[in-house]
């Protein structure tokens, strides 16, 4: 029997594909480290932790847990609908919003094409692209964000797909309305933008753009939400694309049918309606985001102006010391070496008291 070689038998893409690096875990940190009272703000979650009304929802639906989900979301569909004035067609759910980044990537791209992103963006973006075996195109970054003339620069006749996140991630990086319907109308009709909105929620209710209401005249564009920020699921795992019914078809013919588990269909639903936990949320990010801000401009450490739920500060060359430690001291933050930043690190907005558990622990440092 000849050797057996995993390797070998993996798709292309996939035998150079380093995973996903998540925000490391509390108890990971506290079994590796021995410390108890870890402050975690390495992952952009929510810091109010679930809302009351949610917690309510989840022990009412434990009882029907032996049953499959609704396959079809239709509570949910018909809720996000009505929210966005489209049709429920126009909405695919998924196992958060993750989910449905790997999935427009799946329907639409295959290894022929070219897919483009930002360099400094969303690491999901070259991930999805390199398993499929497309090629990915990473567009230099201006000032940190997308580049949106360079990007389109980019688009060859083999290109079938653009991520835009907006704001970015991990940079916290915003692009304006304007500029982003000007970038829609420049893009061929055969080129589809997955406009990533997972901090929306976050960004000035002036400066959102209305970026749903554009399907109608670019139905090339995917418009992509998550509730594991602002709306404070990420544990439950909840998010959505709305696209032209047509784009959601073909996605929904790919999609795994039970995606999205009978807890996170209701936990969604009834976050959509927690408007005053949507508010707080909101407000507690303002405080914290002037917090860190102010920390920043008093030590003179530079930061990337950030329209999200975190802040990317600029540490210095020994930025990898300084999360070892920020763990020492309990606290998890985010390094981003592997995003082509490595003098940074990138703080996620906390409580009040978490975020200046970590303002302690950096002066301490510096
Ligand atoms: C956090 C984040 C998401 C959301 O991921 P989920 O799978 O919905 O938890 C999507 N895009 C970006 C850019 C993010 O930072």
């Amino acid at each position: 029997m000849s050797s057996f070689k995993a390797v070998d038998l993996a798709n292309p893409g996939v035998r150079t594909l380093s995973p996903y690096q998540a925000g490391k875990p509390i108890e990971e940190v506290e079994r590796e480290l021995g410390i108890k009272n870890i402050i975690k703000l390495a992952s952009n979650e929510n810091p109010l932790g679930l809302s009351r009304q949610v917690k309510a929802a989840l022990q009412e639906t434990l009882a029907g847990l032996a049953r499959y989900p609704d396959a079809n979301g239709f509570y949910l569909k018909s809720k996000l609908a009505a929210k966005h004035q489209v049709a429920a067609n126009q909405i695919t759910l998924g196992n958060g919003s993750n989910d449905v980044l790997e999935l427009v990537a799946r329907t639409y791209v295959s290894a022929d094409h070219e897919v483009i992103f930002a360099q400094h963006a969303f690491v999901v973006y070259p991930l999805v692209t390199q398993a499929i075996g497309a090629t990915g195109v990473a567009v230099p970054a201006k000032n940190y964000g997308h580049d949106l003339p360079a990007m389109l620069q980019a688009i060859t006749p083999r290109t079938r797909m653009i991520f835009i996140a907006n704001p970015n991630n991990p940079t916290g990086t915003f692009l304006t309305a304007s500029e982003l319907y000007e970038f829609l109308q420049q893009v061929p009709a055969n080129v589809l933008v997955v406009l990533d909105e997972a901090y929306y929620e976050y960004v000035d209710e002036a400066e959102r753009a209305p970026s749903i209401q554009w399907i109608a005249e670019f139905p090339n564009l995917v418009v992509c939400r998550t509730f594991s920020k602002a709306y404070g699921l990420a544990g439950l795992r909840a998010g959505y694309a709305v696209t032209h019914a047509d784009v959601a078809d073909y996605m929904n013919r790919v999609r795994q049918p039970f995606n999205m588990n009978s807890l996170s269909l209701k936990a969604a639903e009834v976050a959509l309606d927690d408007v005053e936990y949507l508010a707080e949320s909101i407000r507690l990010n303002q405080l914290g985001m002037a917090q860190l801000v102010e920390f920043c401009e008093s030590k003179g450490l530079p930061y990337i102006p950030s329209h999200g739920n975190f802040l990317t500060i600029e540490v210095g060359d020994n930025a990898a010391k300084i999360y070892q430690q920020l763990l020492q001291a309990g606290v998890i933050v985010r390094p981003v070496a592997g995003y082509e930043l490595p003098r940074h690190l990138r703080v996620s907005i906390g409580l009040k008291h978490e975020n200046q558990a970590f303002i302690d622990a950096m002066s301490a440092l510096l």
